[in-house]
């Protein structure tokens, strides 16, 4: 008993350990896959959906728009663009970031000579390069006389165009590349205190001071918190020339100057927000990374091992439901899986900034899914094929079993028409029999009876089986069949004086098949009888109501237990105190009556209390 218990036991774990063997093995192959497109896919979506940052306050743009050349007649020369500096000096902006080269801008020699000298005394001024200096070489970041002595750093655009999801999108900023620190992370520091202070006390740039930064190729790397396109709105450059706007708004600024004409796409990336070409200025990227690291809140990354157990378990999972749950809800569990896992992951990344892997876990699901169905098919094809072969075993041995109660009782029923004619023979016979030889004949003229009702019920259920039977429609009063069939069985009733009364409303005729109804209703009187103990009385009522006839035979009997109720109209039931007592029956009267008063699309059903009597209710469709 305990073994088998404990075998059991070891069976279940066993095939669940097998199950989690498989699902780790499929995690372990997919993981070495890093499916970047997809997960970076997976990642826009997110940044999309999540509510939008908001601008920390600390950076304004300027740009060259379409406004500044229409107004100009052309982009800003030397001496505009020195104006400019001027005047975003004389209210102290916090650093004046510029992403076009003063080296670019046309001008007379000492045009050119005054913007380079107002430059390079603007200590706020910066020009932003798309470039990175080598290690040791940082003198290589120079702008060509007379520009030289202007400030320069690196503030560099990676785009996805190699490397990751290759799909020419910029997701990332570069914080430090071979340990030199870009522009933005040492500028934010002084709009952030904490990161101020992580930086005094390292001595200098430190990428522990961010939140979300990893390592790539030498370089310290961080996603960027993207707020949608617009949030940062420009000021264009004729503006800030004609002081047709506040200047006191850039003081203590950090302002990113910058294009917006549409004339190159080096001015503008494509975010998550969008794969157009000039989906975002490269000024508002500027804006964006800042106030990502003024913030400090670069998406972080979930580590791989937490990925690749999330993965796993979600394998684990599907293999599961695959194996278990019948086709349709497996389905709903494995949709709802991916939709309340991404849920999730939405939710860790809007309110944490907390990146996991979207791609694994879901590709998982579809691998497990196609890998275990075939699987999971074979098995129930093998059983569906044992219980065809069961199931044909079973219909040929029920064929063998009709086929033979058929021809018995039809062989049986001369004989017994022969023991009956001789009985009535014997008792008509003029010579007086004694009284002994009376009864002797009167129990085999009974028991001929008796013998012969069953014969005629296995009759029936043998034509009903191979379909044989066929409806004889007459036009005929209900009330004139029961009547006689109360009359055909009132002997049998006085002889246990039993009364049977009838309430019989006047009723049209109706088509039916009188031979079955006959016996319909000849089965439930005499069961009426049958059942009823002695001195009871059975009432037979008949009524027409809403295109129905009702015919009811109520009983004052044992009634039927509430159990046995849903089974007395099948085939050779017979209730457990019919069965213990001395009352006899095949148990198909109720199955042949519910099948003839169906043929005529009737109903039959039975109303039953324990104790108190059963009503039997046969309703015949008067159409
Ligand atoms: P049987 O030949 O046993 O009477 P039936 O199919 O006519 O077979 O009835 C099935 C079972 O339903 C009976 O065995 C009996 O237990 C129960 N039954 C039928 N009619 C009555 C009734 N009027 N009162 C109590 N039980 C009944």
């Amino acid at each position: 008993m305990v073994s088998t218990r404990w075998r059991k036991i070891l069976i279940e774990v066993s095939r669940h350990l097998s199950r989690l063997v498989f699902a780790f093995a499929i995690t372990a192959v997919l993981v070495q896959f890093p499916f970047d497109y997809i997960e970076s896919f997976l990642y826009d979506v997110r940044v999309r959906l999540r509510p939008a940052p908001k601008p920390s306050g600390h950076v304004e743009t300027i740009v060259i728009d379409d406004f500044t050349v229409k107004t100009l007649g052309r982009v800003p020369n030397a001496i505009e663009f020195k104006k400019l500096i001027d005047r975003l000096g004389s209210v102290s902006a916090h650093t004046i970031v510029s992403l076009v080269s003063p080296v670019e801008t046309v001008g007379s020699l000492d045009e050119t000579r005054a913007l380079a000298a107002t430059a390079a005394s603007n200590e706020k001024f910066v020009v932003a390069l798309d470039d990175v200096p080598l290690g040791g070489e940082q003198d290589a970041l120079k702008l060509s006389p007379p520009f030289d002595k202007v400030r320069v750093a690196s503030a560099p655009v990676p785009v996805d165009r190699n490397i990751f999801a290759r799909d020419d999108v910029t997701r990332r900023m570069m914080l430090a590349y071979q340990g030199l620190p870009t522009l933005h992370p040492m500028t934010a520091s002084q709009f952030n205190k904490d990161i101020d202070a992580t930086f005094k006390a390292k001595g200098g740039y430190s990428a522990s001071a961010f939140q979300g930064v990893f390592e790539y190729l030498k370089s310290d790397q961080a996603y960027i918190q993207y707020a949608p396109t617009g949030t940062y709105k420009p000021t264009s450059y004729t503006a800030v020339l004609n002081d047709d706007t506040v200047l006191e708004k850039f003081r203590g600024k950090i302002v990113v100057i910058g294009r917006d004409i549409q004339t190159t796409s080096k001015d503008y990336v494509r975010t998550p927000y969008s794969r157009e070409i000039v989906a975002m200025t490269i000024v508002e990227l500027n804006a964006n990374m800042f106030d990502t690291l003024i913030r400090n809140a670069a998406p972080i990354q979930a580590p791989p091992w937490l990925n690749q157990l999330i993965t796993g378990l979600i394998s684990y999972l599907t293999v599961l439901v695959v194996l278990t749950l019948k086709p349709t809800s497996g389905l709903l569990i494995l949709l709802s899986t991916i939709i309340g896992y991404f849920t999730v992951a939405l939710v860790a990344f809007s309110a944490g900034d907390y990146w996991v892997d979207a791609a694994h876990p879901f590709l998982t699901v579809f691998i497990c899914y196609y890998f275990f169905i075939p699987y999971r098919l074979i098995i129930e094809n093998r059983r569906s094929w044992e219980y065809y072969q069961k199931n044909k075993l079973l219909t040929q041995v029920e064929e063998l079993k009709t086929n033979f109660l058929s021809m018995m009782s039809h062989d049986l029923k001369t004989p017994i028409a022969r023991i009956q004619g001789m009985a009535d023979v014997v008792r008509s016979d003029p010579n007086p029999l004694s009284s002994r030889q009376t009864e002797a004949v009167d129990t085999l003229r009974r028991s001929s009876d008796e013998l012969l009702e069953f014969v005629s019920g296995v009759l029936n259920l043998g034509r009903i089986e191979s379909k044989a039977i066929q409806l004889h429609l007459t036009s005929k009063d209900v009330n004139e069949l029961v009547r006689e069939v109360v009359n055909k069985l009132d002997y049998l009733a006085r002889s246990k004086h039993i009364e049977i009364r009838t309430e019989l409303d006047t009723l049209f005729s109706i088509k039916f098949d009188v031979d079955l109804m006959r016996q319909v209703f000849s089965n439930l009187v005499e069961n009426a009888i049958k059942y009823s103990p002695e001195n009871t009385s059975i009432l037979v009522t008949s009524e027409e109501r809403d295109g129905w006839v009702t015919v009811q035979v109520s009983d004052q009997g044992p009634g039927i237990p509430k159990d046995e109720l849903p089974h007395i109209f099948m085939k050779f039931y017979r209730s457990r105190n019919a069965k213990g007592s001395t009352i006899k029956g095949s148990g198909l009267g109720l199955y042949l009556a519910k099948y003839f008063v169906e043929l005529h699309k009737g109903r039959i059903q039975v109303d039953s209390n324990l104790g108190q009597g059963t009503t039997f209710t046969v309703e015949l469709p008067t159409a």
